[in-house]
């Protein structure tokens, strides 16, 4: 089967379309045909080794297919099942052994390019509104990279739980995106300081919580866009790693919460992954949860898509199609 390796890290000339071993499902796997595949910021991570792995290794943490062959013990799925999962190394490629209990069914109004899209931006999107920060009505809410995979699904999640949604983008065509996924406020942090505007925006209060998955080029100012007791959510790094951060700083800017979340935390067993991904891709299926695919690649041309991803250049979800 063809497959993407990494042998060593390095830029995205080094995601390698070759010929690897079909894999078998060991016990508690089932095997999956992959039919898309769901390019993540993590991905880059891998890529790079800031998220060291076992070389060689094949990238990628989402896809959705059918279930071609189960192993000893399995009873979450069978073959022939649709099914979509995340947060399991291996998926850019055309066959990928996955632990049955992350299999979640897809429902049949749902393709499989929209599940390969929705499950991990979508489930993130989910914890960081619901759990992390349960985003209440009346609140204000600060999300970066608003026209982001991410972005978009996470915008979209505060306006149904009823919070005013601001959101930073660096280009007038993502504050357009931005806009329509239901942002009450989008601010060019490329050429605005969002720190003035978000002080402005709220009549210099500041907001019950930041979303902020750029890190490096974002994180100080976002600690002064919060209110007292506003917490501050870093779940990414898509400018960098934040460097160390002084506790003192969080009581002199007003008692805040600070959190670096992530997603195998928020769906640690079978239960909250179902729950998590139901609601999602129900929402989906009953279009008040919408998905842009903005980007599809052939699976040979992942390095393209890491160009795209890191250099800005893309909104929304890019998949691989093997
Ligand atoms: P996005 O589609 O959001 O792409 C990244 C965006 O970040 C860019 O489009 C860009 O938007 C913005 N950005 C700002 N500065 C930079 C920079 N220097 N280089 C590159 N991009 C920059 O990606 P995803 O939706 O896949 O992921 C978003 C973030 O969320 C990532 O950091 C990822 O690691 C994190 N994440 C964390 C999870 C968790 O559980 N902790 C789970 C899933 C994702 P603009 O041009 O508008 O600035």
């Amino acid at each position: 089967m063809k497959a993407i390796q990494i042998t060593k890290y390095g830029g995205p000339e080094v995601l390698a379309y070759q010929e690897v071993a079909k894999p078998e499902p060991k016990a508690g796997e089932a095997l999956v045909k992959i039919n898309a595949i769901g390019v993540n910021f993590i991905d880059v991570y891998h890529r790079t080794g800031r998220y060291p792995g076992n070389l060689p290794f094949v990238p990628g943490s989402e896809a959705a297919g059918v279930v071609e062959a189960v192993g000893e013990g399995v009873t979450e799925v069978k073959p022939g099942d649709r099914v979509a999962y995340a947060m399991q190394i291996g998926s850019y490629s055309e066959y990928a052994t996955v632990p049955a209990w992350k299999l979640v069914p897809v429902p049949a109004d749902v393709d499989d390019q929209w599940a390969a899209a929705a499950m991990l931006q979508g489930m993130t999107a989910h914890y960081l509104s619901h759990s992390t920060y349960p985003i209440q009505k009346g609140d204000t809410v600060l999300v970066h990279a608003g026209a982001g995979g991410v972005g978009l699904l996470l915008t979209q999640m505060a306006k149904k739980l009823g919070s005013k949604v601001i959101t930073t983008v660096s280009t007038e065509e993502k504050a357009q995106l931005s806009r329509q996924a239901g942002a009450d406020e989008v601010i060019l942090y490329t050429h605005q300081d969002f720190e003035t505007e978000v002080k402005r925006i709220t009549g210099g209060k500041g907001v019950q919580a930041v979303y902020d998955s750029v890190g490096k080029t974002t994180f100080d100012k976002s600690l002064n866009c919060l209110r007292p007791r506003g917490y501050m959510v870093l779940f990414g790094a898509s400018s960098g790693p934040v460097p160390p951060v002084d506790p003192m700083q969080l009581g002199s800017k007003g008692s805040l919460f600070l959190t670096r979340p992530s997603l195998a935390q928020y769906a640690q067993n079978r239960v909250e992954l179902l729950q998590r991904a139901g609601d999602v891709l129900q929402w989906i299926s009953d279009d008040s949860l919408q998905l842009r695919v903005e980007h599809r690649y052939p699976l040979s041309e992942a390095a393209q898509a890491h160009r795209d991803l890191e250099g800005r250049a893309t909104t929304g979800k890019l998949l691989l199609l093997p």
